[in-house]
């Protein structure tokens, strides 16, 4: 790797942890002007790629289950040029350091690329799967706040993919796009993540929620029109990232995996609720551990939460899924155990204050909460939260309107 251009525009800090931006807002800098200022031709294309938050559905993503997220106003975006001569050259205006400058033929998995790894792992993944990607030129800017549990990340490698899809027409479905980002998030950067944050920046459309069935990836667009409802979904990114995050994760995905081999089914997903009280009998009568325990209970009771709402949403009823997503936080606080007293207190003080409902959302131990509102009351639920950390000596959560956005699409 090496480091050619220092541009003015690099900036110490992403651009994107300014997550109390308007939807309006959500504009960044221009990653075609900035191509051009750093490679001296205009870009072939801009794409855009979203970030996701997930309404429902946690944990379930490496059962085989069901998720239910929907893609966020804030995107990455890429100006990018194709190339044929091997080179591979990647800038982002959200972090220092300039461009870097790669071989296609040399990419490989090792710790060092740094952000870098995101979009270069989908080039490397897409020439493991065959493609001829010959090279290009990337200009990255993005308003999805990092480290928040908005998957940046999905958004960075989904926006790659995509216009490497359309430079080298490799006539790709969106699916296809997803698979290939987790593919680099996973085997490139290292990250054990699920299927759902790629899924969900490439195949969300406006005004609805995805529905994914993460064990065949068939999905379904859920019409989720919260402004027509006069209802609001508030994001409040609590700004901390606690470090047991990676290591518990890792633990609960062993602990849903004992739990199915000790069932004797492939994935929790197999298990219907309808027989969840029988199979933790035959748990604790096998000797399970009771974290196993928990893991299997929080597993088959979201899936079934995941389908709850979306009969609700289905039957017009948004309010309705409020106390599901109570629900739901209290499977992740209790059973599972991977929330954290800012994600308790955000719920807590929301719902002191008038919300339908709240939950953390995304792998929690910091990361953010989502909070169904009504529109009228958004404004007080906000400020009550807010006022909630700063009592207990927090540093002040980002909250923004969670505006159901369209997913990946090429801008020009
Ligand atoms: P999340 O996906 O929840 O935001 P991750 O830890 O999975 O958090 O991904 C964040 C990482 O993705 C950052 O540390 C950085 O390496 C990369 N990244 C995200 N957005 C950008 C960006 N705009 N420019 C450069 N790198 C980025
Ligand atoms: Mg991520």
């Amino acid at each position: 790797m090496t480091e050619t251009t220092e541009p003015s525009t690099a900036s110490a800090e992403p651009s994107g942890t300014d997550p109390d931006a308007t939807a309006a807002e959500q504009h960044g800098t221009d990653p075609a002007s900035t191509f051009t200022e750093l490679y001296g031709t205009e870009p072939d294309g801009i794409w855009a790629a979203p970030g996701r938050v997930n309404l429902i559905g946690e944990y379930t993503d490496f059962n085989d289950g069901f998720v239910l997220p929907l893609a966020l106003p804030h995107t990455a975006r890429a100006a990018v040029s194709r190339r044929d001569d091997g080179v591979l050259r990647l800038y982002s205006s959200d972090v220092p350091g300039g461009v870097v400058s790669l071989r296609v033929d040399e990419l490989a998995p090792h710790p060092g690329h740094g952000w870098a790894a995101y979009p270069a792992g989908v080039l490397w993944a897409l020439r493991e799967a065959g493609h001829p990607v010959t090279g290009a030129d990337i200009a990255l800017t993005s308003t999805v706040p990092t480290g928040a549990g908005l998957s940046s990340s999905a958004a960075l490698e989904v926006v790659t993919a995509l216009a490497l899809n359309d430079l080298f027409d490799l006539g790709l479905p969106a699916a296809e796009l997803a698979v290939t980002g987790r593919r680099a998030e996973n085997d490139f950067v290292g990250v054990p993540c699920g299927i759902m944050d790629q899924m969900a920046s490439a195949c969300c459309t406006e005004g609805h929620a995805l529905h994914l069935d993460t064990r065949d990836l068939s999905l379904r667009q859920v019409p989720f029109d919260l402004a027509s409802q006069g209802l609001t979904l508030l994001v409040v990114d609590t700004r901390v990232k606690h470090a047991l995050g990676d290591g518990a994760y890792a633990e609960r995905r062993a602990g849903c995996e004992e739990g199915a081999r000790l069932l004797g089914i492939p994935m929790l997903r197999d298990l219907p609720y309808a027989n969840l009280d029988a199979a933790l009998t035959t748990l604790a009568d096998a000797g399970a551990d009771e974290s196993v325990i928990r893991c299997v209970r929080h597993v088959v009771g979201e899936n079934r939460r995941v389908e709850q709402v979306i009969a609700l949403l289905d039957g017009g009823d948004v309010r309705a899924a409020g106390p599901v997503l109570n629900e739901g936080h209290r499977s992740l606080r209790d059973d599972l155990r991977v929330s954290c007293p800012e994600l308790d207190l955000v719920v807590e003080a929301a719902m002191a204050a008038g919300a339908l409902g709240a939950r953390m959302t995304g792998g929690g131990f910091g990361g953010s909460a989502v909070v169904l509102v009504e529109e009228a009351a958004a404004g007080t639920v906000a400020k009550a939260v807010s006022e909630a950390f700063a009592a207990a000596g927090h540093a002040a959560p980002g909250i923004f309107d969670a505006i159901p956005s369209a997913g990946a699409r090429r801008l020009r």
